[in-house]
């Protein structure tokens, strides 16, 4: 399987992630504003999108689903506590009009993102209400729960400090080698965040 991180959005966006397995099945995470590089990766490279997964409704994560949705036909993945953010402009905090989501997932869920390939899905609120992150085998997207060096707010609607604190916990105990692809800046690992980030130091202890 390749990843490709693809930031979207300017230097205050967010981070992309398209993956996609030797028989050319694509799934793209969190395509966060609409960008003429995803018709074109997936062109160049031949890929067929299937699945547009989503770690939360926030404007930022969403504002590209619309447009990849009307190209692919991919089906629509969110956490079902954050549905209504990709049709409501206010609650995804930047007006974006979007479609309605295909699929909603929960705790536990299991995702098969590419033949015999799966991802799970943990509940990890306090972003969002319907924040959660997607555990593959060898990675973990993270949206914005975890950060390399930081957390998400946890003050906007719906959002929680005690629900991150649990969330955060809850991540902490995954493996120390276990990569981390976050929403926004760079890659990072369980342990590094463990060791070094002052915000799980404060909310985990
Ligand atoms: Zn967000």
């Amino acid at each position: 399987m390749k990843i490709l991180k693809i930031p979207v959005g300017g230097p205050s966006g967010s981070n992309s992630y398209l993956a996609w397995d030797d028989d050319k099945n694509a799934v793209i995470f969190d395509p966060g504003f609409p960008d003429p590089r995803f018709k074109q990766i997936l062109e160049e490279e031949g890929l067929n999108l299937q699945k547009i997964l989503l770690t939360h409704g926030h404007y930022d994560h969403i504002g590209g689903v619309k447009e990849l949705k009307e190209l692919t036909g991919a089906e629509i993945i969110i956490p079902e506590a954050d549905k209504e953010f990709l049709t409501n402009p206010e609650l995804n905090l930047g007006f974006v009009n979007s479609v309605p989501a295909d699929r909603l997932v929960s705790e536990g869920d299991e995702i098969e993102i590419f033949p015999g390939y799966k991802l799970k899905v943990l509940e990890t609120p306090g972003h969002t209400e319907g924040s959660a992150c997607y555990l593959a085998d060898d990675f973990l997207v993270s949206g914005d729960v975890l950060f390399n060096g930081s957390i998400g707010r946890t003050d906007f609607p719906g959002g929680s400090t005690a629900k991150m604190s649990q969330s955060l916990k809850r991540l902490m105990e995954l493996d120390d080698n276990l990569p981390v692809l976050p929403g926004h800046g760079e890659n990072t690992t369980i342990g590094y965040e463990k060791r070094y980030n002052p915000f799980i130091k404060m909310m985990t202890t």
